[in-house]
Order: structure tokens, then sequence, then C-alpha cells
């Protein structure tokens, strides 16, 4: 070989470690919000883990009704708050999903996920007449945003982001991590995820559909299916995580805000893929209420995608699909 040839060859290899060296490197952050945990991953020269906290904390205080500083704490407890920008987006998108799903989501089901014992406040013995007293403060036509204030027709409304929040969470840490140049990482928030670019392997993201085994402590994680996504966001709701049991019958955690009960039917999950995870968190709860059927008609009409698992009479597990899904488990 001439010698400019080998000269060539070693700069060649040279300049690819530089390159490789020059690879910014990947961060994991781990923490606890809005009663759970999160995992974030990303490729950034700067660590943001300072710049991940302040956007949680912030959607934290605006959001949270554990949290007694939140404005929807104000708002449950009719102080005269002006809303934040935060708050105003995700009433916004609650009000659309609602429309959508005829109901089935609803963020004004906060009264009766507390009486069935599943929410902020301590639960009370729940009989068909304390269902239908709650019942006249439940429904979101009865809410309204005007001049960046929540005007309520009932003051004994209150308001329960749970079913959205921890997706918010996740788009507004993705915002940020944009924000700083950020193309590649992974938020996760008790399971909801927003995922782009490349994992430190230089592959899609895995993100995995957990086997709905009854499992309170929440640490038995066999799964049903991996899915591998990037640009796009994942959530799931289950009844398999947070429920009870009250005279021998399963109460779930998701309420069916028309009739007041927990939804009790054999649908055991349902994952949404979507463009933004808010989106996927409140139509993964409102498709635990409305059942496979309807949930695919909605999945048409919204560009979204969705994967089912439920229990069959056999007592065994079975799944369904939109044809959308398929591509992402394939
Ligand atoms: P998980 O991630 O545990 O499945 P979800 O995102 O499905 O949780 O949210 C469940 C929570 O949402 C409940 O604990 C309750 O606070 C609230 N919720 C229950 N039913 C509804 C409903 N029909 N619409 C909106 N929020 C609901
Ligand atoms: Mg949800």
């Amino acid at each position: 070989m001439k010698a400019w040839k080998i000269l060539f060859l070693i700069f060649l290899i040279v300049a690819s470690v530089l390159i490789i060296k020059n690879e910014p490197p990947y961060h994991t952050d781990r923490g606890f919000i809005f009663g759970t945990y999160y995992n974030i991953c990303y490729k950034s020269k700067e660590n943001l883990q300072h710049e991940i906290d302040s956007t949680l904390k912030s959607v934290d205080n605006s959001l949270s009704p554990f949290n007694k500083r939140s404005v929807i704490t104000a708002i449950n407890e009719n102080r005269d708050t002006i809303v934040d920008a935060q708050f105003s987006e995700v009433f916004a998108l609650a009000q659309e999903i609602s429309n959508a799903t005829d109901g089935a989501f609803d963020i004004t089901v906060a009264p009766l996920v507390n009486a069935w014992g599943f929410g902020f406040k301590q639960g009370i013995t729940v009989d068909s007449i304390t269902v239908d007293s709650l019942l006249q403060y439940v429904g979101y036509k009865s809410v309204e945003l005007a001049d960046n204030k929540v005007i309520k027709q009932h003051p004994q409304t209150m308001l329960d982001c749970s079913a959205i929040a921890k997706g918010y969470g996740c788009d507004r840490v993705a915002r940020m991590l944009e924000s700083y140049g950020v193309k590649d990482y992974m938020v996760e928030i008790g399971g909801e995820v927003v995922s782009k670019g490349k994992n430190n392997k230089s592959k899609q993201w895995s993100i995995g559909i957990s086997k709905p085994t009854d499992d309170k402590s929440g640490t038995i994680n066999e799964l049903q299916e991996i899915l591998h996504i990037s640009g796009k966001s994942v959530a799931t709701s289950g009844n398999y995580r947070n429920y009870r049991y009250e005279d021998g019958r399963k109460l779930s955690h998701t309420i069916d805000p028309r009739t007041g009960y927990p939804v009790a039917h054999t649908l055991l999950s349902a994952t949404v893929i979507a463009n933004d995870c808010a989106t996927a968190d409140a139509y993964a709860t409102a498709f635990m209420v409305i059942g496979i059927e309807k949930a695919i008609e909605i999945c048409k009409q919204k560009e979204i995608d969705a994967y089912f698992i439920y229990s069959t009479p056999e007592g065994g597990i079975s799944t369904r699909e939109t044809d959308g899904m398929k591509m992402y488990h394939k």
C-alpha cells in the first residue's frame, strides 16, 4: 500500500474515534412525582436534572390535588384563583376529550373518585344514595374557563386531573429537553411515556406493555408486548394495579362519570399511542370506561392507535388492537 493511503486510513480512524468521543453522553434521571416514579433518559452535553426538577415541580404546582398550594387545590376549595398557562392547556384538552368520548373522560369526576376511596380525600361508605347525590356535581359541561378563572355551576364540583397530568408532565419535560436542543430522549412518568430519536444503543426506544396481573405493589412486571417507538407517546390505563375489593367485588379506580360507579367489564388494560402524551393518557382512561368497540371507532376518527388486553370467559386473556398499532411491535 502506498504511504499516502496508509496515512489517509490512519486519519479516518483518528477522525472516527474523535467523532465518537465527542458524542454527548446519555443521562438518566429518576425520582418521585404525582405519587409515582419518573424515569428520564436523554442524550445531552449538559446535565439537565435541575431543569427536569423545576419543570415537574411547576406541573405539580398547577395540577396536583395532593399539593395544598396548587392551582387545582385552590379551585377545589373555591378560592378565587387565576389559573396558569399549564392549567388552561390541560383544562382545554380535557374538555375536548370529554366531548369526543361523550363524557367517559371527565375531570369533574373528583367527588366520585374520592367517595370510592381512590382520590385525594378519604373515602366514605358508598351507597346508591351517595352516588346519586354526588352525580349532581359531576359533569364537564358544568365547568368552564373564562378570563383565566374556572367558573363552576356548583361549588361542590371538584377537579381531578390524575388521568391526564402524568402524560402532560411527560410532554412538558419533552418540550424543555427540545428547547435545549436534545433530540434523543425517553421521558416516563408512572408508565406514561414520550420518546424521540434513539436510545444509547442507537436503536428505537423499547416500551413494554405489562401483562395485566393483579398486583397492587407494582413489582410484578411480566410483559405482554414490546413496542418500538420514536417520536410518539404511549400511555396505559389498567385496573390491575390500583383497585380494591369490597364484598368480594373488585373495584377499579376508573369511574364511569355518567353512572357514578367504578367500571366493571372484561377490559383489563388499554394502551394508547398518540402524538402527545396528555392525549394518550386521557384516552387510555376513557377507553377503560367505554370498552373496546367504541374505543376503536374513536381511534379511527382521532388518528390514534390502541392495544387492549381483556379477560375471556374461559378465564384467560386475549388482545385486540387497531390496525395502525401492529407496526409498533413487529
Ligand atoms: P393509571 O396510570 O393508574 O392507569 P390513569 O391515568 O388511568 O391511571 O388515571 C386514573 C385516575 O384518574 C383515577 O385514580 C382517578 O383519579 C381519575 N379518574 C377515574 N375515572 C376517571 C374518568 N372517567 N375520567 C377522568 N379521570 C378519571
Ligand atoms: Mg390516564
